[in-house]
């Protein structure tokens, strides 16, 4: 396998207040991991340059790219605050575009065959990033970024997303919830009691769009036996009869059980397992092109060590066991709650039993809105 890891020094430049949890180390940390296990002598190490500005509007207003530019060059080494817990230094903007410019190097040197999948350790995140507002630790959704600039340049048309982070994308979702080009699913921490307050298993796209957006939030202590069960008995089938060209993971690791910002209880084999079955899907389906993106993580002892078990999955020398634990019942109610919702919509007919092939002509998979 040739995996390549997109990762900038510069990363490190952009920080938050004192304590912040999005911090420099998070990569810092991972980099020297990876350097002391040998791990970036068996990937192709990709340093980007920053995004352009015409790439970042595919996604956000001119307006707030240009709030971000002008709040981060006022910084003159201070903080100055877009919420409780999104901040802006001097280096934000120029950061930010690096990041963007990471995720879409990732997903031009895997579209265009360079690489066969791609782990880009970019920071800050992007998931909560809405065409208008920075929020979540979040400036410019850098994945929704990366897609739209392939889709516009290089041929690209279906994209499979999912999103692994124990936050709901809301950023995402929003700038996806009409477009039927991106099949974007995402498991996460239930949203009535947590950021961001988004990823209801009732939001499901509007328009043409319908059925390409699904939410599956799951309660705290949920781990790896429920993320399995949502991928090998939803999510699966489903992606087949989408027929991606490209798969795009937004990888947050604060799903992890060693993270205090959320109680989901994924371990590292859990994120190995997941990355093993979307690279199977990708073979499957779209020569294997898969790209993952950062988002969140916030654990410096157990962050540097689920990047390593991802990155070595990627590479195929990392053989992950089957999920322990058992499903719990309130993810296999949520199971049989999504499936209500998507059977009111016209898009997604329920197979008789999930798994099983019931292929769609491209023209059913257009939702006529009710
Ligand atoms: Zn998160």
């Amino acid at each position: 396998m040739k995996t390549g890891i997109v990762y900038h020094d510069d990363y490190l430049k952009h920080r938050q207040v004192e304590h912040h949890p999005e911090c420099p180390e998070r990569l810092e940390t991972t980099l020297e991991y990876f350097l002391k296990t040998g791990l970036t002598d068996q990937v192709e190490m990709i340093n980007p340059g920053p995004a352009a500005v015409e790439a970042l509007t595919r996604v956000h207003s001119k307006e707030h790219v240009e709030y971000i530019r002008c709040r981060s060059s006022q910084g003159k080494g201070k903080f100055s605050v877009i919420d409780s817990d999104t901040y802006i230094c001097s280096e934000t903007y120029d950061v930010a575009l690096l990041a963007a410019g990471g995720v879409i190097a990732a997903g031009e040197a895997v579209w265009k065959g360079e690489l066969d999948n791609c782990f880009a350790l970019v920071r800050p995140p992007g998931h909560h990033a809405s065409m208008n507002q920075a929020t979540g630790f979040c400036y410019f959704d850098n994945t929704a970024v990366m897609i739209k600039h392939l889709q516009a340049n290089q041929g690209l048309k279906k994209v499979f997303l999912f999103d692994w982070d124990a936050h709901a994308p809301n950023g995402t979702m929003g700038t996806f919830y009409s477009d039927p080009s991106v099949l974007n699913m995402s498991i996460h921490q239930d949203p009535r009691s947590f950021y961001p307050g988004h990823g209801f298993v009732d939001q499901i796209g509007e328009g043409a769009g319908k059925g390409y957006t699904i939410n599956f939030p799951v309660p705290g202590g949920s781990g790896d036996a429920d993320f399995i069960h949502f991928i090998d008995e939803f999510v699966m089938a489903r992606v087949k009869k989408f027929k991606p060209d490209m798969i795009a993971v937004s990888a947050g690791q604060d799903s992890h059980r060693d993270d205090l910002i959320s109680q989901l209880q994924v371990t590292d084999n859990g994120y190995a397992l997941m990355t093993r079955r979307f690279m199977e899907l990708a073979d499957e389906l779209c020569g294997g092109k898969l790209v993952l993106a950062l988002e969140g993580g916030y654990n410096l002892k157990t962050l540097p060590i689920t990047h390593h078990t991802i990155t070595s999955t990627l590479l195929g020398v990392n053989d992950p066991e089957p999920a322990g634990g058992e499903v719990l019942d309130s993810t296999r109610q949520m199971m049989s709650e999504l499936r209500n919702k998507l059977k009111a919509s016209t898009i997604w007919p329920e197979a008789p039993e999930y798994g099983e092939s019931a292929d769609l002509e491209e023209g059913d998979r257009r939702c006529t809105p009710p």
